[in-house]
């Protein structure tokens, strides 16, 4: 059992993002996954939490199969938008019962089709001091160098990240595709005082329209000279595969350079790209 604070006062770290899976097969998919990434020593893993609770049992089953049975550490993103306090605290028992030392708190997003949902935490903030209450859990919590979609500007943007940064363990980012956007936040949170741990979101691109969509929706750039190269090569998937490979392999040994405190791979429930980006690095 192992708290991820700690393992980054010890050095550097690189991690493996999952999501819960849907079906008997996906959860197969995630099985052999997590044997073929196991080789490579992950740090820490993490495993996604749905929107408002829709994968509270999910998330908490995989969570606690992955610690118990193979050993990895394991950490649980939470949201606390749509939950009451109560809801919140008895899954945090739930984790401190199974051993699960890690949480990920997170806000997020509020339902779009109703108003008529619980108010008691709106902030990842709040979610930080409740885990606080509940036990000794390590805590980390999202950040977003490109600012977050709903900031109403940059300055209240890094000024309650650096609030909440400043009360957690360590932070991760939002994937992004070029250095400049995480130096920069890193400086300015430097600049609030800040200096708490933020571990880089890397995304390897497998599926250039795919990645597009998700950095629209996470508010991350998907630079136009990189979408040309992925367009010039859109007819050969294995082209694509490779050149996004070569991209993410690029970012990674400029953010080594840069000094980081880790990299934290959104791995999609698949191996092969993370474990060639791995391979490239040297790091396998
Ligand atoms: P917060 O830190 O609360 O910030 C949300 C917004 O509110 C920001 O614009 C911030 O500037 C503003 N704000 C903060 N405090 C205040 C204040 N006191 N007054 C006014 N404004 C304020 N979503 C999921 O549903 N499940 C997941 O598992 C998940 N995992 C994620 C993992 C990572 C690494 C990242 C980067 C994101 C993840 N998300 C996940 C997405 C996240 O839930 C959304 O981005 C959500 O919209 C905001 O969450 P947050 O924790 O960044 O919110």
């Amino acid at each position: 059992m192992t708290k991820i604070r700690d393992l980054l006062d010890g050095g550097r770290t690189f991690s493996f993002e999952f999501f819960p899976p849907r079906t008997d097969e996906a959860a197969r998919e995630l099985e052999k996954t997590i044997g073929e990434l196991e080789p490579l020593h992950p740090s820490f893993v993490s495993v996604t939490y749905g929107a408002g609770g829709s994968t509270r049992e999910r998330t908490r089953d995989v969570v606690v199969h992955i610690e118990r049975d193979t050993g990895i550490t394991a950490m649980a993103h939470l949201t606390c938008i749509a939950h009451t306090r109560e809801q919140l605290v008895s899954l945090l028992e739930e984790y401190r019962a199974a051993g699960i030392q890690n949480i990920l708190a997170l806000a997020g997003d509020p339902p779009t089709d109703t108003v008529d949902f619980p108010h008691d935490l709106t902030y990842a903030l709040e979610l930080v001091r409740l885990i606080r209450e509940v036990g000794d859990f390590s805590i980390g919590v999202a950040a977003h160098p490109e600012l977050h979609p709903r900031s109403s500007s940059r300055d209240s943007d890094r000024r309650h990240l650096a609030e909440k940064l400043v009360e957690a363990d360590f932070g991760i980012t939002q994937f992004f595709f070029e250095a400049e956007p995480y130096l920069r936040m890193i400086d300015e949170l430097a600049a609030l005082g800040c200096t708490t741990p933020v571990l880089p979101g890397i995304m390897p691109v497998t599926n250039a329209k795919q990645v597009q969509r998700f950095a629209q929706l996470a508010g991350a750039a998907f630079p136009p000279h990189l979408a040309a190269r992925f367009a010039a090569v859109a007819d050969d998937p294995v082209a694509v595969r490779a050149l996004g490979v070569e991209i993410a392999t690029d970012l990674c040994r400029t953010l080594l350079d840069a000094g980081v405190p880790g990299l934290h791979f959104y791995t999609l429930n698949r191996s092969p790209a993370t474990r060639e980006v791995y391979a490239n690095l040297g790091l396998s």
